[in-house]
């Protein structure tokens, strides 16, 4: 069978083309990409940025628009990081920067994948979620998104979650208790339920884990000890 998504190559000349904050840590980063491709839910780009002096750096982002929508990557700031400061509190609308891509074609939604869509993000990993809940909604596909932050303000898409646009969702804060949130990492007894919604094994479901490394091997390893086919399982690690 042919591949369903075309690699991507080249550097392409970009510039920001508006800013909008996410959370106390995040902001997404609405891009304007010479000659984009368009681009499939779940894909990200690398994105290279060169200093005054030359000096390059270049970093992977999820895109967080669904297809369709000009590309836009969502980006928490890692403390003592040396792109992602750069990104969510330096850069503004006209900055140049080069992007390539967008790659992926395994940790990737597409119509015709009309499966159940089991959803579990950590931190910055609910960007490519936001692309695939959006693209999966919109042709009717169920999903379920679970999300882990550490405290309530740094909870990224908080509007989009709350609105009737947003995925059925359930919200775990690891590092301190809020009214309307869950409480702590996910447990192997709460991996198992959502493989069974309502009780009864949902077979067809696939699931979709990103996130930090520790964040998705946990998981994964607790979706597979809870009955999930390993074939059914999709991971991103950010590192
Ligand atoms: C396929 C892919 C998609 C990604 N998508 C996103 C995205 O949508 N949004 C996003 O914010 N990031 C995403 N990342 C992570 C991103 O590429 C960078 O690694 C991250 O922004 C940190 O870069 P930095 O230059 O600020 O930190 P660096 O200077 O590279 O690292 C500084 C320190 O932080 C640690 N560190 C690096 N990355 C992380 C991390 N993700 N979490 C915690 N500690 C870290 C390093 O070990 C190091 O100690 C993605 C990564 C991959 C591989």
């Amino acid at each position: 069978m042919p591949p369903r998504v075309r690699p991507v190559r080249g550097w392409r000349a970009a510039t920001v083309a508006g800013t909008a904050r996410e959370s106390a840590s995040a902001r997404s980063i609405r891009l304007a990409v010479d000659g984009w491709p368009g681009h499939v839910a779940g894909q990200h780009i690398d994105v290279r940025l060169t200093a005054e002096d030359g000096y390059q750096a270049t970093r992977s982002f999820s895109l967080s628009s669904a297809p369709g929508e000009a590309p836009q990557i969502t980006v928490e700031r890692v403390d003592d990081g040396e792109v992602s400061p750069y990104l969510v509190d330096v850069a503004t609308d006209g900055d140049a920067l080069e992007v390539m891509g967008p790659v992926g074609g395994y940790f990737v939604w597409q119509p015709g994948d009309d499966v159940p869509l089991l959803l579990l993000a950590g931190g910055s990993g609910i960007a490519p979620m936001r692309a695939i809940w959006r693209a999966a909604r919109a042709h009717g596909t169920p999903v379920r998104l679970v999300y882990s932050a550490r405290t309530a303000d740094r909870v990224i898409f908080a509007d989009e979650l709350r609105s009737p646009n947003g995925p059925e969702s359930t919200v775990h804060l690891t590092r301190e208790r809020a009214a309307g949130f869950e409480h702590g990492r996910l447990r192997a007894e709460q991996l198992s339920a959502l493989l069974r919604p309502g009780g009864v094994r949902e077979p067809r479901l696939r699931a979709y884990v990103s996130g930090p490394t520790a964040f998705v091997e946990e998981a994964a390893r607790g979706l597979i000890g809870a009955g999930l086919d390993a074939d059914s399982l999709r991971t991103e690690r950010f590192g």
